[in-house]
C-alpha cells in the first residue's frame, strides 16, 4: 500500500496528508488513491493477456470517477442492474465491455441492456433465458449469453459472501447445466458464448478456484461433446485483500494457475470480474474521535462515522485496521470504535488498542470495496463525501449529502 503511508508522522494518500484533506472536506470522508486503483487494475490486465480479459465488478465501488479511470485502463465492467449498466455508460465506458449478472434481471433491464448493446448476459435462471430470447427477439436483437453455473464448491468465505455452494440463490445447478444449454441452443434470438461460475468474495486461497475451474471444464467438455461449443469461461471475481494479517495470493500467481490449468484449452478464453482486489486497499474512511467514554469496564472510542458510512463490520463481522492519523503520545486505550448510529451493532471496530485522544482523526483502512457503495442514510445522516487523490491533487467525485438530498422524493401531506 505504497499510497498510504506516514510522513513525518501523518498519514499521507499519495502526496496528500489526511490532516489536509480533512481541513478541506471535513469527516467522514471517503479518499481514495488513483494510482492504487491503477496499479490493481494492471496486475490484473499484465497477467491477462488478449484473448483473456477483466471486467471490474461495479458493485464494489461504482462512483462514475472511479469507473472513468478504469474505462480509460480499457477496463471491461461485470455489472448486475440497470442502473449499473446506465453509470458505466455514464463515466464513458463502452456498452460492448459490459458483462450483465445478477439473478433478477428484470423486463426494463434486460430490454435497456439490449438496446445500448451490452457484450452478453450472464443469465443465472433457465426462467431468465426464455425471457431474454422473448425480448431479444422482438426487438430483433441477438443477445449474447453466457450461463452461470454453480459449481458446488466451498470458498471457504464468511456464509454472506459465498455463493458458489448448491444452497445459494445463485447460478444455475451443474446438474441442469447441460439441459439448459441446450434449450438455450434451441431459443432464438440467443448466442451461446461461454459459462460463468462466482463461487464467492473475500478468497484468499486459490485451491477453492482451481476446483471451481475443473468443474467448468467437464461441463466445457461435454458441451463440445453435444455440439455447443464454447469462446469463454468466467470465473468471476473473489479474490480477496488484506485486511488485517490475510495473505491471499498475488495477482499475478492466481492468473498463472488458473492459465497453466487452460493450456489444454486454447480455443477458450480466460475472463476474471474482480471488484474487491481492485479498490479495497485503495480507499480509506476518514473520520474524526467525538468523544471517549468508559463505563467502568469498557471503553468507547467514539466517531462521527456509523454503520450507515461503512456497513462491513456490523454486516459481516469484517475487519479493517483502524489507525491514528497522527502519531500521538496519549494514553493507549483499549476499546471499541463505534459510531454515532442508534444500534448496538454500530461500531467499526471491536477492541482495538489505540493512542487517541478526542478530536483526533483516525483512517479506517481498506474502505475502497463495499464501503461507500454499501451506505445509507439511516438516523438521517448525510452520506460523505468522496475523494479521489492523484499525486499532489485532490478531486471531490462526490459532494457530502444535504438534508435536501436526504429527503429528496418525500412529500408532505395535506393538514389534518
Ligand atoms: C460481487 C461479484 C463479483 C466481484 O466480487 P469481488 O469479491 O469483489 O471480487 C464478481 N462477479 C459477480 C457475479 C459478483 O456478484
Amino acid at each position: 500500500m505504497s499510497e498510504f503511508q506516514e510522513k513525518n508522522g501523518v498519514l499521507h494518500v499519495e502526496d496528500i496528508s489526511l490532516e489536509k484533506i480533512a481541513e478541506t472536506y471535513q469527516t467522514p470522508c471517503y479518499v481514495y488513491s488513483k494510482h492504487a486503483i491503477i496499479r490493481n487494475w494492471q496486475a490484473f490486465q499484465h497477467a491477462l493477456p488478449a484473448p483473456h480479459r477483466a471486467f471490474y465488478a461495479v458493485k464494489a465501488n461504482s462512483n462514475l470517477a472511479i469507473l472513468q479511470v478504469l474505462a480509460e485502463q480499457g477496463a471491461g465492467f461485470d455489472v448486475v442492474s440497470g442502473g449499473e449498466i446506465a453509470r458505466v455508460l455514464r463515466a464513458g465506458g463502452k456498452a460492448q465491455d459490459i458483462v450483465f449478472s445478477g439473478v433478477a434481471k428484470s423486463d426494463a433491464e434486460i430490454r435497456y441492456a439490449l438496446d445500448v448493446g451490452i457484450g452478453q448476459f450472464n443469465v443465472e435462471s433457465a426462467a431468465e433465458l426464455e425471457r431474454i430470447s422473448a425480448i431479444a427477439a422482438e426487438l430483433k436483437k441477438t443477445a449474447r449469453i453466457s450461463l452461470r453455473v454453480n459449481p458446488d464448491v466451498d470458498a471457504k468465505t464468511h456464509p454472506y459472501i459465498a455463493t458458489g455452494l448448491e444452497d445459494n440463490k445463485f447460478g444455475i445447478p451443474m446438474a441442469e447445466a447441460i439441459g439448459t444449454y441446450q434449450r438455450a441452443a434451441e431459443l432464438p434470438a440467443l448466442e451461446v458464448v461461454g459459462a460463468d461460475c462466482h463461487i464467492g468474495s473475500q478468497l484468499t486461497e486459490t485451491q477453492p478456484f482451481l476446483d471451481a475451474l475443473e468443474r467448468m471444464l467437464r461441463l466445457v467438455d461435454e458441451l463440445a461433446e453435444h455440439g455447443i461449443p464454447l469462446r469463454h469461461i468466467d470465473m468471476g471475481g473473489g479474490l480477496g485483500v488484506t485486511y488485517q494479517d490475510e495473505q491471499p495470493p498475488a495477482v499475478a500467481d492466481y492468473i498463472a494457475a488458473l492459465l497453466a490449468r487452460l493450456q489444454d484449452y486454447p480455443h477458450l478464453s480466460l475472463y476474471l470480474e474482480p471488484g474487491r482486489a481492485i479498490v479495497a486497499n485503495a480507499g480509506v474512511l476518514l473520520t474524526r474521535v467525538e468523544y471517549l467514554k468508559s463505563n467502568g469496564f469498557k471503553h468507547f472510542i467514539m466517531v462521527d462515522a456509523g454503520m450507515n458510512d461503512l456497513l462491513r463490520p456490523s454486516l459481516y463481522q469484517a475487519h479493517h485496521d483502524i489507525v491514528n492519523v497522527r502519531a500521538s503520545d496519549a494514553p493507549v486505550i483499549t476499546g471499541d470504535v463505534v459510531g454515532p448510529v442508534c444500534e448496538t451493532g454500530d461500531f467499526l471496530g471491536q477492541q482495538r488498542s489505540l493512542a487517541v485522544a478526542a478530536g483526533d482523526l483516525l483512517a479506517v483502512k481498506s474502505a475502497g470495496a463495499y464501503g461507500f457503495a454499501m451506505s445509507s442514510n439511516y438516523n438521517s445522516r448525510p452520506r460523505p463525501p468522496e475523494v479521489l487523490i492523484a499525486g499532489d491533487q485532490s478531486y471531490l467525485i462526490r459532494a457530502r449529502e444535504t438534508m435536501d438530498d436526504v429527503w429528496r422524493g418525500e412529500t408532505l401531506v395535506p393538514k389534518g
